[in-house]
């Protein structure tokens, strides 16, 4: 599960894993800030700790700096909202309710921000195993992974307050 971390100033700085924001809170770089419901996990020692859902460092950190450590993993949920929902395709209207491989997985192609889009099932369809060169289509833009904005695409429920533009 994901966990919000806020910086110092309780501003939103990026998603941890709870691994990661256990680590942070056991050596004292952050705080815990809200625990997940009643959620609570187990050390190996046995003692018992709130699962947490926001934790806050106690350092300030510069937003550039942390920006570059995390890149959001791949999912289609993720991709959905970077690519609008849309169709990829340049001039195509349609809902993107199918995930392209660009350059197809049977080609190499791996499942990532780089190289998946949204297509409508008509494109998809008619793209089979073809490169986007061999069939001359282009795409309204480049796929690269998303930066800050995916905090949004994955919150959970306790961080909207967090993320609410003040
Ligand atoms: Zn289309």
């Amino acid at each position: 599960m994901s966990v919000l971390l806020l910086n110092a100033s309780y501003e939103p700085l990026t998603i941890v894993s709870w691994k990661r924001a256990m680590t942070l809170m056991l050596t004292g770089r952050a705080e815990l800030v809200e625990q997940d419901g009643d959620r609570t996990v187990r050390s190996a020692g046995g003692t018992e700790f709130p699962y947490p859902n926001v934790v806050r460092l106690m350092q300030m950190v510069s937003f550039a700096g942390m920006r570059t450590t995390e890149t959001p993993r791949f999912s289609k949920k993720g991709l959905n909202a970077r690519d609008n929902r849309e169709c990829q395709v340049a001039q195509c209207d349609e809902r993107g309710s199918t995930v392209d491989h660009v350059i197809p997985r049977s080609r190499g192609g791996s499942s990532s921000w780089e190289n998946c889009v949204l297509m409508c099932q008509e494109h998809n369809g008619a793209k089979g195993d073809r490169t986007l060169d061999q069939l001359g289509w282009t795409l309204k833009k480049a796929p690269v992974a998303p930066k800050g904005a995916i905090v949004l695409v994955t919150a959970r429920p306790g961080w909207e307050a967090w993320l609410q533009p003040s």
